[in-house]
């Protein structure tokens, strides 16, 4: 699956959020959306992952550009994982029933396949002990960590994550990291917002540094850490790694 921005652009009343962005989600490597806040991370991650639509331009998927129909956009979404800051688990479920409800509700397995997939996610996770508790009865990085299972659980080849650790002390961050890099280390292709640079020089892949708006530069990675290549990008990473 190949996901593309093709001079994108989005507004909101009268401000645009994001502007003329064009760029191709790397198949089976990390793709990193950094820069300062307001930039438009969170809003490019919306419409790479069919959830709004763009005014200007387009989004391309395998090459075809991707219908606002809201039946093309939900079949678009299904195909992908989500993670987003806070997790967004469903408080009333358990973390096992977490993951088993989307798959039997939204991907169609049956009860048995679903809770099968679940106790496999679990595990992987090192999250069985916890399958019976609650989010509430959970620390932040085992929630986030459920999210992960939760949205590796139909085997998206994509993962769009906007923020996963934000919300996490150190500690915690780690467990997600740690979990994060599973996840890549299966071929899968993590598409991340997220301030949190050491992880994101750790991981490697294609760096997008957004800011006011646009797409200011994109490459690798380990050339955005070793030589900031802007002075906003040079401004964010001191400001970063002040905090
Ligand atoms: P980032 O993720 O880099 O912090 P966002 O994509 O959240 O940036 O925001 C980009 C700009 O778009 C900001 O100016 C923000 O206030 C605006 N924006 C984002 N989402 C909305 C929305 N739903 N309604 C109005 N303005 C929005």
């Amino acid at each position: 699956m190949q996901i593309e921005s093709r001079h994108a652009g989005r507004c909101y009343g009268d401000r645009w959020a994001i502007r003329d962005i064009s760029l191709v989600v790397p198949a089976r490597e990390p793709l990193l959306l950094l820069g300062p806040s307001g930039g438009g991370k969170s809003t490019l991650l919306r419409l790479l992952a069919g959830l709004e639509i763009p005014q200007e331009g387009q989004i391309l998927v395998d090459g075809k550009p991707l219908s606002p129909n809201e039946s093309d956009l939900r079949i678009h979404r299904r195909r992908l994982g989500f993670v987003f800051q806070d997790g967004n688990l469903f408080p009333h479920l358990n973390a096992q029933e977490n993951i088993t409800l989307p798959l039997i509700r939204a991907h169609g397995f049956s009860r048995a396949d679903a809770l099968a997939r679940a106790h496999t996610l679990l595990e992987r996770f090192q999250l069985l002990t916890h399958s019976r508790n609650r989010p509430a009865e959970l620390s932040g990085g085992q929630r986030q960590r459920i999210a992960l299972a939760r949205a590796m659980g139909h085997d998206p080849e994509i993962l769009i994550l906007d923020e996963p650790t934000s919300a996490l002390d150190p500690e915690m961050t780690g467990e997600v990291i740690d979990a994060l890099e599973t996840i890549r280390n299966e071929g899968k292709t993590l598409v991340l917002a997220t301030h949190a640079t050491g992880f994101a020089r750790h991981l490697g892949g294609q760096v997008a540094f957004l800011q006011d708006h646009r797409l200011t530069w994109t490459g690798p990675t380990q050339k955005f850490f070793e030589a900031p290549p802007t002075e906003g990008a040079r401004a964010y990473l001191s400001r970063i790694q002040r905090e």
